[in-house]
């Protein structure tokens, strides 16, 4: 397959071909064969002209070069001014850049990592499933990505699972901004918020870069309003209007008080702008007997749920299968495990509602106790 690849296929390749594991089920035991990366627990990832699409699942025609062209300028940015620094500080490290977008540049030190297959992405994968052997990176950085992860306290625990000891993080992510979906748009996350993600980390800096200020609020958020109204006499009524005429007409309509034409404008925005725009968002929501979606897709992947607290019961599993999967003569009590692992599947299926402190006990006791017996068992050190 090397010989076959062309220069910039084999540059990609070559960033990423020691680090790789298994995004399901951690195994670094992974054999390159016919465009492929196999692992030992069945699953095949494709390789893309040098690029592995470290996805459960995917089709390689789905990442052929033209499908996300039109994407490149929504989500092409440069390293911010501190995120410049880093790199600096790391020029001799491995540095990883998660969710990268189209950048049209490259480093030999940088892992572009994005969900899409942009022109100069290493490596195509999702963060709450990093295809990565633990203690892979010095450094890590991640730009205007975390507001679209389904997941974000996922991703958190996957990056200290693949960073080095003492390695630097810089993140930034949405607050005061419209919805914006390159796909999706998930979380705005105040600061408290980010720091409540990266829990795990130590927090060496807190801010706002100078493209956060809020003017960038006040400009995004009109740009915005004004691209939503789609009447020109309208945007123009808008347009002419002084800020203290308009925030006269605001405090009145906070008010239940304006029937001005102004506040006429302001409220033409269709549904579609006004969920792009709102201060809030609202749902009714029920308990079904059959709200177990969560628990569903738990079983499928082996991978992504809701709460840290599985993540690391399934990091844990997925750790121990590895142990087990890269030694032969342990097969016959590989079964003795995966009888842990579905005995604890399905008690999730029982308990839709876990408290954190029973998922703990499970994490530090009960899977350790049990290992440490089959273990006494096996005469494994
Ligand atoms: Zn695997």
């Amino acid at each position: 397959m090397i010989n076959t690849m062309s220069e910039q296929a084999k540059r990609h390749w070559d960033k990423v071909k020691d680090l790789l594991a298994c995004p399901a089920c951690k195994s670094t035991q992974l054999v390159v064969q016919n465009n492929q990366v196999r692992c030992l627990c069945g699953i095949s990832y494709p390789i893309v002209r040098g690029v592995p699409i470290m996805i459960q699942n995917a089709r390689a025609e789905d990442y052929l070069p033209g499908k996300y062209e039109t994407m490149d300028v929504l989500s092409q940015h440069d390293y911010s001014p501190r995120a410049k620094t880093l790199i600096g500080q790391y020029s001799k490290g491995l540095i990883l850049d998660l969710g990268a977008g189209a950048k049209n540049f490259s480093q030999e030190n940088i892992v572009q990592l994005d969900i899409f297959l942009f022109p100069e992405t290493d490596i195509v994968a999702q963060g709450e499933a990093l295809p990565f052997k633990e203690n892979s990176f010095n450094a890590v950085i991640s730009q205007a990505v975390f507001e679209h992860l389904r997941y974000p306290e996922l991703v958190a625990a996957e990056l200290y699972r693949v960073c080095k000891p003492n390695a630097k993080l810089k993140i930034d992510t949405a607050f005061l901004q419209p919805v914006h979906a390159y796909p999706d748009h998930y979380y705005n996350a105040t600061l408290e918020g980010l720091k409540q993600w990266f829990q795990a980390f130590e927090i060496e800096w807190e801010g706002v870069e100078s493209y956060q200020h809020p003017w960038m609020t006040l400009y995004w958020i009109l740009d915005a309003y004004l691209a939503g109204i789609t009447d020109n006499e309208k945007k123009t009524q808008l347009l002419n209007s002084s800020v203290k005429e308009l925030y006269k007409v605001l405090s009145a309509l906070r008010d239940n008080q304006s029937d001005t034409a102004l506040a006429d404008v302001l409220l033409t925005l269709s549904y579609k702008k006004q969920l792009e725009l709102a201060s809030g968002v609202s749902v009714e929501v029920k308990k079904t007997v059959s709200a177990k979606k969560e628990v569903t897709y738990v079983k499928q992947t082996g991978i992504i749920t809701s709460s840290y607290q599985v993540l690391q019961l399934n990091n844990r599993i997925a750790e121990l299968e590895r142990e087990l999967n890269e030694v032969k003569y342990w097969l016959k009590e590989k079964n003795a495990l995966l009888r842990i692992k579905n005995e604890l599947i399905d008690r999730l299926d029982r308990e839709v509602v876990i408290t954190n402190r029973s998922w703990m006990w499970y994490i530090t006791q009960l899977i350790p106790q049990k290992i440490a017996k089959l273990r006494q068992k096996w005469g494994i050190k």
